[in-house]
């Protein structure tokens, strides 16, 4: 239990001491094994320059860009990057944001506020669409139109253009999703957009800073970005395949007049006139220095050989699946995504499991719709070295997974849940389920049987019982860990 205000101070060795013992529990962000939540170009030396960078800027405060003008000029080569690399003009404004939530809640924001005369403005979303829409949705009370994908898991571009009506404000593609790294037909979606002068959000937070490279690589990738009619806004993190440290994404506007609604402006009150591009008013220039330091030390040459590497670990994993009985691949890999399922006999979950238990930490996915759960892995340059060792494990797994069979809920739990109703998901209830399964602190271990519980709940009762789970473990220490 760490107390965070001793009250004497403890020396910065003990300090860092008590912080590494702390972070040795964590998964592992760097050695290529962990496939979701991080990226990691495995380039030495520049975990240093980013830190290093960090530091020089981590109380600059983006209140104010004309009271520090290094962090303006940053963010403004920032933006000028991506709008080069995602097919900008000389017209191309955009904001630098805190990652790719606040600028897909940001794109959402500029186009409801385009559109003030609207009293239920609406949003449509392929059923691939990140989370993050929803949750824009849901903060700026803007309604959301989900429209199903196609059989390869695409967007639907016919269902998208008869799903937009007149309180249609933004109009979304992903490119690629995050689920199943497929690229959605984004000509054909900006082009019914356009026709109807709805806006055209690409979220490109993803694979924005690989996808232009995959291409120069020689991969055929359908176009995505700016230099398509009819898209209006494009979003790219650069916390993740431009490697840089969290808390950095780029959301890029075709021109200023589009851009202008995102803005919150405030003078009617006794302090300074707030003028805030973003969500947060207060912001640290260190992971905007930290990611400009990243950005120029790679530069595009270096990008271009991570992405080889990137697309040569993909190639190999994807060569695994294929080879292994039991499993299959259930999504093209056309960028830098595998998404596997398995057959009959070999439950995910467990399967998910083994390979962690064989240090592979894998992303499970749960069913939707006709989708069944599926197995996710991000793969990153740092992935490549490592990749050969997977096929072996992989065919072990699936062995281990099929020897120990699926999952069986004890009948009092499946009865206890098949009753459930979100409404009736207390914090006692949590508590005694949280226990019941052995979930006694924030730490992974074996979670299949949480897992296929989470995987028949109905996505409302999911959504309650890990709110619940979250709440129950985010509680000061001095109401005792679970
Ligand atoms: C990661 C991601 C987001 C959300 O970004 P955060 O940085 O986690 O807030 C949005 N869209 C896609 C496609 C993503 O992969």
């Amino acid at each position: 239990m760490i107390d965070a205000l001793p009250a004497t101070g403890v020396s910065a060795a003990q300090v860092l001491a008590e912080l590494r013992e702390l972070r040795a529990a964590d998964l592992p962000t760097h050695g290529g094994r962990l496939f979701a939540y991080v990226y990691d170009p495995a380039v030495p030396g520049l975990d240093e320059l980013a830190h290093a960078a960090y530091a020089l800027s981590a109380h600059v405060n983006g209140l104010d860009p004309t009271a520090f003008p290094s962090l303006l000029a940053m963010e403004n080569a920032l933006v000028g990057a991506a709008a080069r690399l995602l097919g900008g003009t000389s017209e191309t404004v955009g904001t630098v944001t805190s990652g790719g939530t606040e600028s897909l809640l940001l794109a959402v924001k500029a186009a409801r506020d385009a559109r003030p005369e609207l009293d239920r403005p609406r949003l449509v979303v392929p059923s691939t669409a990140h989370a993050a829409f929803a949750k824009a949705a849901h903060y700026l009370r803007v309604e959301l139109d989900v429209v199903p994908v196609r059989a390869d898991l695409t967007a639907d571009p016919a269902g998208m253009a008869a799903a937009i009506r007149y309180e249609t404000v933004l109009v979304v593609a992903s490119a690629p999703s995050y689920a199943h790294g497929v690229i959605d037909p984004v000509a054909e979606i900006a082009e019914a957009a356009a026709r109807l002068d709805v806006r055209c959000h690409v979220d490109a937070c993803f694979g924005g800073w690989v996808l232009p490279y995959l291409r120069r690589l020689g991969a055929e990738l359908p176009a995505f970005d700016l230099s398509v009619p009819g898209v209006t806004s494009i979003s790219v993190d650069l916390h993740k395949y431009a490697y840089a440290p969290k808390g950095v994404s780029v959301l890029l506007h075709r021109d200023q007049a589009l851009r202008l609604p995102q803005y919150f402006a405030y003078a009617d009150w006794p302090g300074y006139t707030m003028i805030n591009p973003g969500v947060s008013s207060t912001r640290s220039g260190g992971p905007i220095a930290a990611a400009l330091a990243v950005l120029r030390h790679l530069g595009d040459a270096g990008y271009l050989d991570l992405a080889r590497e990137t697309r040569e670990a993909v190639v190999t994993l994807a060569a695994a699946v294929q080879a292994t009985d039991g499993v299959r691949l259930y999504a093209p890999t056309e960028t830098t995504v595998v998404c596997l399922t398995t057959d009959e006999g070999v439950d995910p979950f467990v399967l998910a499991d083994e390979l962690a238990a064989r240090g592979w930490h894998t992303q499970p996915q749960m069913a939707y719709g006709k989708i069944p759960p599926t197995i996710h892995l991000t793969v990153t340059a740092a992935v490549r070295p490592t990749t050969p060792a997977f096929a072996s494990d992989l065919a072990d797994a699936v062995a281990a997974t099929r020897a120990r069979g699926p999952v069986e809920l004890p009948a009092d739990l499946l009865a206890t849940a098949g009753a459930l109703t979100p409404s009736a998901v207390t914090p006692q209830l949590v508590a005694g389920l949280a226990a019941g399964l052995g979930l006694t602190d924030g730490a992974v271990g074996p979670m299949a049987t949480v897992n296929t519980l989470l995987n028949v709940a109905p996505p409302p009762l999911r959504e309650a019982l890990l709110t619940g789970f979250l709440s129950l473990l985010q509680r000061p220490p001095s109401q005792g860990v679970l």
